[in-house]
């Protein structure tokens, strides 16, 4: 089987030469973050990821997590890479210096998630749900809650989860059951049942720090009765030390199509002892900072997995031989040709190529703007803002099903031998399926995008994006070897603006007209987002070739994806757009008695 190896030109390539992060963390003030820092981490981050994460991959989807009498054990070698990752102050690496974080900027975390989930994604679950509860105790926690939960969080020797979803609802969290009751001591009682919770039970950390949406005793009905509490698997001492069992169980877990190297739990709150974050009845806004962090999380597992499948089909394409090229024998001393010679293995191995780079470029856009929100200037934390809450679902979404179609064609590339355990692509599949589902299927994602994000800002979210794309058309568009790209974004921004105003003005009408389109539109938005990036991309690697710097070879395989992505892929808008305009009826007229006979 292939080894893994972390892209670290292509990140590099992202980073610095498309987004100028050097030039980025200079100008917010975060002064450790020098390049020599950022490539440190690069090369030991990689290391740590290749040597020890990597070969755990298909231990830990073999073995599974295991329930016995309420404890969870992860498979082997799980628990000693986290001690690992813990004594290398990894967890700690973006986080706030006042509780032992190293204060790097919120993108090198998210470089380091990217090359952690590209290696073994089911482990980088357990850390990665940390990374949302320490966020959201940093955003909404008092100082005592941050003294005593985030500073063993950074520290990694506790993790967290995120508890929201019940047996009976998961995307309605409006009608969510378990209960908080106040107790004497100004703690809550919190009883009911949480299903789907990831790491939700395990044994790679002392402690485990629940973040739980409960309700308080007459609180309105719907999302504005939803409070957040903290609920410790063991109740901390004074001294910080864990203390009493709380009363949370792990009743059992899932058996699941993937990710089986992460233990997905059901835990049983009865009475258990929680503490609220942020104000009462305000909870649903609180986990926001959680289900953002956790989307763009996510967002990187699509990469992660298009990632993984493009190496090892690029590999054993390479390797395979069958059958010879329509164009005459290219390797005439062996029985057959590789199977890379084909035009149809090339237009797989493209396809995750293209979603693959493109999808970092996506990933690490969001990641800088997280930047800008946390030491920008007013006026930059409200672009960022502004910026992240457009491409937040697009990314979650859009990477997530691109991604799962890479990993789908990163098998095919195998023919039987990718359905077979063997090669890990069928694990690759597998654990890809979850992304589009979890943190918001892509049809709530498509909904907040088309609905909160752009409908209910008349657009301007849009407009705000679109006038980035056409400033960089403005100036690029006497620049010839990029006249191609130009030309057909600024024909994208005009649709992308039509449709919009199309969908807007049916929707007054009919409000389903709203949903009908947005699994269409999110998908049209990714395609032309991603477009703007592979432009941007030609546009350096075209600048690099006439400046005759650097390795010519990188940016000619840069020039020829950007070719192919726009060549290939963005026509698939045409498809969207259509579907789009075809309007609701065709999916509302036929009764739902009348689906099946
Ligand atoms: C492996 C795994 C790990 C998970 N980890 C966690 C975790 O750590 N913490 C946690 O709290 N939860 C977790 N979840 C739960 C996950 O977030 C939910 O499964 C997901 O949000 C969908 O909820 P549901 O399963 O109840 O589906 P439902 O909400 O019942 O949705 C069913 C279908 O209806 C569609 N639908 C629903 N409402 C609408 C609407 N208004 N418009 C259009 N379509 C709609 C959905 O898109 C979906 O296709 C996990 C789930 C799994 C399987």
């Amino acid at each position: 089987m292939t080894d893994i190896k972390i892209p670290l030109r292509d990140m590099r390539f992202a980073m610095r030469e498309l987004l100028d992060w050097d030039q980025h963390y200079a100008s917010l003030g975060y002064e450790e973050a020098t390049p020599d820092l950022v490539d440190a981490i690069l090369e030991e981050g990689s290391k740590f990821c290749e040597n020890v994460l990597a070969p755990l991959n298909q231990i830990g989807d073999q073995q599974g997590c295991t329930w016995k009498d309420g404890e969870v054990t992860t498979p082997e070698g799980f628990k000693e890479a986290y001690q690992q990752f813990v004594e290398a102050g990894w967890p700690s690496l973006a986080h706030d210096p006042h509780h032992g974080g190293q204060g790097l900027p919120p993108s090198l975390g998210t470089v380091m998630s990217e090359m952690v989930g590209t290696a073994n994604w089911s482990w980088g679950m357990y850390p990665g749900l940390s990374h949302g509860a320490m966020n959201t105790l940093e955003a909404h926690g008092t100082d005592e809650q941050k003294d005593t939960y985030l500073t063993k969080l950074v520290e990694g020797t506790w993790t967290g989860t995120m508890c929201l979803t019940e047996p009976h609802c998961g995307t309605d969290l409006g009608i969510l059951r378990t209960k908080a009751e106040p107790n004497a001591d100004g703690s809550y009682a919190i009883s009911g049942t949480k299903i789907f919770i990831s790491a939700g039970e395990h044994d790679m950390a002392e402690n485990i720090v629940h973040i739980v949406l409960a309700r308080l005793p007459d609180a309105p009905a719907g999302t504005k009765g939803i409070s957040l509490f903290i609920v410790p698997k063991f109740l901390p001492n004074a001294d910080g030390s864990i203390g009493e069992r709380n009363g949370v169980a792990c009743g059992s877990l899932e058996h699941k199509m993937g990710i089986h190297g992460n233990a997905t739990a059901v835990l049983n709150f009865d009475g258990a002892k929680g503490y609220l974050i942020g104000p009462p009845n305000k909870g649903l806004n609180c986990m926001f900072t959680f289900m953002n962090t956790a989307r763009l999380g996510t967002a990187l597992q699509g990469l992660a997995h298009a990632e993984a499948g493009f190496q090892k089909s690029l590999a054993y394409a390479k390797d395979r031989l069958q059958m010879r090229s329509l164009s005459g024998p290219k390797n005439p001393d062996g029985a057959a040709d590789p199977i890379i010679v084909h035009p149809d293995v090339r237009r797989m191995l493209l396809t995750q190529k293209a979603f693959a780079e493109g999808g970092r470029m996506l990933i690490l856009l969001c990641a800088q703007q997280v930047d800008r929100l946390q030491k920008g200037s007013d006026e930059d934390k409200k672009e960022a803002d502004e910026l992240l809450a457009f491409l937040t679902p697009i990314a979650k979404a859009f990477l997530t099903e691109t991604g799962f179609e890479s990993a789908n064609l990163g098998m095919q590339c195998f023919g039987g031998h990718g359905y077979i355990a063997e090669w890990g692509m069928e694990q690759n599949v597998r654990d890809a399926r979850i992304s589009t589902i979890y943190e918001g299927t892509t049809g709530i994602q498509a909904l907040d995008l088309l609905g909160r994000k752009v409908l209910m800002t008349q657009g301007e979210s849009l407009r705000r994006f679109t006038k980035m794309v056409h400033k960089f058309c403005q100036a690029e568009i006497d620049t010839e070897a990029l006249a191609p790209y130009v030309t057909k974004l600024q024909e994208l921004n005009k649709q992308w603006g039509e449709l919009t105003m199309h969908v807007g003005a049916k929707a007054m009408e009919n409000p389903d007209e709203v949903g009908a389109a947005s699994v269409d539109y999110l998908m049209y938005s990714g395609y032309a987002v991603e477009a703007f990036l592979w432009a941007r991309a030609a546009k350096v690697a075209n600048d690099k070739l006439a400046a005759g710097e650097g390795e010519a070879e990188f940016y000619r395989a840069k020039l020829a994806t950007a070719r192919f992505y726009f060549d290939r892929i963005l026509p698939r808008t045409a498809t969207h757009a259509a579907a789009m305009q075809s309007g609701a009826d065709n999916l509302m007229e036929l009764d739902a008695e009348h689906f099946a006979f």
